[in-house]
């Protein structure tokens, strides 16, 4: 079995009629490029840089940032590496931000409304990311976005951060793409609106499920409401799948889902351009993957898409693979 894994790495992930898709990892600070390199990644579909700025008393500097940032470029290069821009708030606390507590953290002053409400904190980690971009192939992401105003807003600090290197004669890469996550409903259903103002999706699954369902992904006492078979959810994946590549643009998933056995045949089958998952689940993935038929998980995904609820789903998925 080990051994059979071991044998994947330099192969890549593609189906048995030739439907390849991509396997990455996620990633929270530097130091974890290597449990993904052991693994044989295709590059990091999720790097969460708000690790930089907890655990101590003041903001990190630019010069830190660009440092982490470049380091994992370098480790990477040629490989895309998704940086994900500050995503504080919800469960993860910055105490010396001195943010007021909050009735409901999950649904009030975090990440992307965090950072455009504090555009300075916000530009430093954007001209630290500009920066580092000549060292790797870099592809920039914003966490939470709502709404069509939220990203163009982001879209436009980045833009000021670009000028302000530019004035000061500072390089960075010209070729940058810039993405967002979708993770909130709001931004699912209106993801036809905002596949024309980016250049992908990465779907958040792990808040996506929590916000579609109205169920706490902390709450232990309602863990079996928490449901990825939920057809709500996998409705809401299609509907992203689809609105984005009618634009032209890929589709991955950084939340956990994206790493479940049980989903990879039907992501795969809804048409899911990228995988992002745990170094661990990389390889077993890729098996996965390379067991499959996309055509198959196409038929697959189309039954499971009239199916009424998440046990009959889940059922269905269990028997299939038996
Ligand atoms: C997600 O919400 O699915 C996600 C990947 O982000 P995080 O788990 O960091 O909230
Ligand atoms: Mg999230």
């Amino acid at each position: 079995e080990k051994k059979e894994l071991q044998n994947l790495k330099g192969k890549p992930s593609i189906t048995k009629d030739g439907y390849k898709v991509e396997i990455v990892g996620n990633i929270g600070t530097p130091n974890d490029i290597e449990g993904l390199i052991k693994n044989d990644t295709e590059g990091v579909g999720l790097y969460r840089t708000e690790f930089i700025y907890m655990d101590r008393d003041t903001l990190p500097t630019e010069e830190e940032q660009f440092e982490a940032y470049k380091k994992v470029l370098q480790a990477m290069n040629p490989k895309p590496v998704v940086i994900r821009t500050l995503d504080i708030g919800g469960d993860k606390e910055v105490s010396y931000l001195n943010i007021d507590k909050e009735m409901n953290p999950f649904l009030g002053y975090r990440a992307i409304r965090l950072c455009l409400d504090k555009a300075e904190i916000f530009k430093v980690q954007l001209r630290a990311l500009l920066r580092a971009s000549i060292y790797g192939n870099l592809k920039i992401m914003f966490p939470m976005i709502s709404s069509l105003e939220e990203l163009l807003e982001a879209k436009k600090i980045l833009e000021e951060a670009k000028r302000e290197l530019d004035n000061e004669g500072v390089k960075y890469a010209s070729n940058i793409e810039v993405g967002m996550m979708i993770e909130v409903p709001s931004a699912a259903i209106i993801s036809d609106i905002l596949a024309k103002e980016v250049d992908f999706f990465s779907i958040g699954t792990n808040d996506l499920i929590q916000y579609t369902t109205a169920v706490d992904r902390m709450n232990q006492k309602i863990r079996h409401l928490y449901n990825p078979f939920n057809p709500a959810v996998i409705r809401l994946i299609k509907m992203v799948i689809d609105n984005g590549h009618k634009e032209g643009i890929w589709v991955g998933m950084c939340g956990e889902m994206a790493g479940d056995k049980r989903m990879i045949p039907i992501l795969l089958g809804l048409g899911l351009d990228e995988f992002s998952m745990s170094p661990i689940s990389i390889l077993p993935a890729r098996k996965l993957i390379r067991s499959l038929n996309s055509k198959e998980m196409k038929k697959l995904s189309d039954e499971i898409l009239k199916m009424n609820t998440a046990e009959e789903i889940e059922k269905f998925i269990e028997n299939y693979f038996k």
